[in-house]
């Protein structure tokens, strides 16, 4: 391929992109859909810079402007999770989660976490798995004892756990709450006083659920006993990809040295705008969303439940989040699934559900399919259009009706849900391409 043919490929390809979201149903957990201003701090020259350090103690020059647009995103991270420290220069939450680590554990320390079936996220795994904390820093981890029905951490279990292990002589040094499968608040209150009394660091991580933390409607971390709490800032948050810590004071200066030199260079100064004008929105319309966000979550449980589908956490109400997890296996496997509904430009991922591995299935065939409403939320739809979302799915998953057919009633119903709600300005659409280039 020539180098202009590949050149002008990309600049198709991206445009092509934007045009079948435009028509989708995004249902993917961890993404969201963010403002036509996040998306103009992304093409600043923000990008194109150096800063380094902390605002005032750079080490490059030419940060006047830059400097003072990370102030702002650290005061309005402090606001929205009421915090006395923030620092946004995490690059992702892998790399948030990596600096927590660096900070408060050495290489060969034990830490608990969830497994990834039970929600626990590859950056807090098992170096065997490739997982972030194995792999790179050299962490042993130990699985929190889960509850399927309760889809939740089992505190009485976890406690006996961890005296178990300070016999056995591998007393673990940090907690790690939060995953990416994620239905209901882990039991930090219930908890993290225990983990002090046995030395333990406790980390939130809030990859998943910072907005809705941020709007006040799921738990609250750092007032429930959690020492620091990561996230990214792009799932049920606005901002572009990237990550950011909150802490207590007392953290601040062992988690800044974490993050630079510890595990930045540049820390995507782009992003970071990006960030403080997604914070700030959040401080604006941060509850509302959450509040619709979790009964569009609930809705389409309800209506899905309806049809026949295994939704998890019945019991509970099937999620207090901005997802719901569903075992699929009277239909088929989360995989073949997740592929038939694409073809239906209904996009959702698969998921390894408790219980999967034990039962054999694997990651690329698993018993679930993952779906999450901070996007569609975003788009302002309602309970309303959950139904409608929920009856889209049956057609394609139970009465295998043919894709393309669906596609073209979904394309229809998108077509009332164009512009990002819950923001300052939408005068452009969500995915409207905007091209630098002139190109058509
Ligand atoms: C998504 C996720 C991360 C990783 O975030 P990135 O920003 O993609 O690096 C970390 N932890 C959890 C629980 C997640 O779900």
């Amino acid at each position: 391929m020539s180098a202009k043919k590949a050149y002008d490929d990309i600049l198709r390809l991206m445009r092509e992109h934007h045009n079948w979201f435009d028509r989708s149903i995004p249902l993917i957990a961890s993404e969201n859909v963010p403002s036509p201003a996040v998306r103009e701090a992304l093409t600043c020259d923000f990008g194109n810079r150096y800063a380094e350090g902390w605002p005032g103690e750079r080490v490059y020059a030419g940060c006047i402007y830059i400097d003072q647009v990370e102030l702002i995103c650290n005061d309005l991270a402090r606001k929205v999770f009421r915090s006395e420290f923030a620092d946004c220069r995490a690059t992702s939450g892998v790399v948030a989660n990596l600096a927590i680590y660096s900070a408060f554990s050495n290489p060969g320390d034990w830490m608990m976490a969830a497994s990834i079936p039970s929600g626990g996220h590859i950056s807090h795994g098992k170096k065997e798995h490739s997982g972030t904390a194995g792999l790179v820093h050299g962490l042993n981890i130990e699985h929190y004892p889960f509850s399927k029905e309760e889809m939740t951490i089992d505190v009485d279990l976890t406690k006996k756990k961890i005296e178990e292990m300070e016999r056995d002589g591998k007393a673990p040094k940090m907690g790690m709450f939060g995953g990416s499968l994620f239905l209901f608040p882990h039991p930090v209150e219930e908890l993290a006083g225990f983990m002090h009394d046995h030395g333990m660091h406790v980390n939130y991580d809030g990859a998943h659920v910072a907005g809705l933390i941020a709007g006040g409607e799921f738990q609250d971390p750092l007032r429930e006993g959690a020492d620091t709490m990561t996230m990214s800032s792009h799932k049920t948050l606005w901002g572009p990809q990237g990550g950011i810590i909150v802490s207590h004071e007392k953290h601040a200066d062992a988690i800044k040295k974490a993050v630079f030199p510890g595990n930045t260079s540049s820390h995507h100064l782009h992003h970071v705008a990006g960030k403080a004008i997604a914070l700030a929105e959040s401080l604006e319309f941060g509850k509302a969303y959450a509040k619709q966000v979790i009964r569009n979550a609930k809705a389409l449980a309800e209506a899905l439940a309806g049809y026949g589908f295994g939704v998890l956490g019945e019991k509970r109400g099937y999620t207090a989040s901005h997802q719901i997890a569903v075992d699929v296996t009277k239909f088929g496997d989360g995989g073949t699934i997740e592929k038939d509904l694409e073809k239906a430009d209904i996009i959702l991922n698969r998921q390894l559900l408790p219980g999967d591995i034990k039962a054999g299935r694997h990651y690329m065939h698993p018993g679930g399919v993952r779906i999450g409403v901070p996007e569609t939320t975003r788009l302002g739809m309602k309970e309303g259009e959950m139904k409608e979302i929920a009856s889209f799915i049956k057609r394609v998953v139970v009465d295998r009706q043919e894709p393309a057919k669906v596609a073209k009633d979904v394309a229809e119903f998108r077509k009332q849900f164009q512009r990002v709600q819950y923001a300052f300005e939408n005068a452009v659409k969500a995915y409207e391409y905007i091209s630098l280039t002139g190109r058509k």
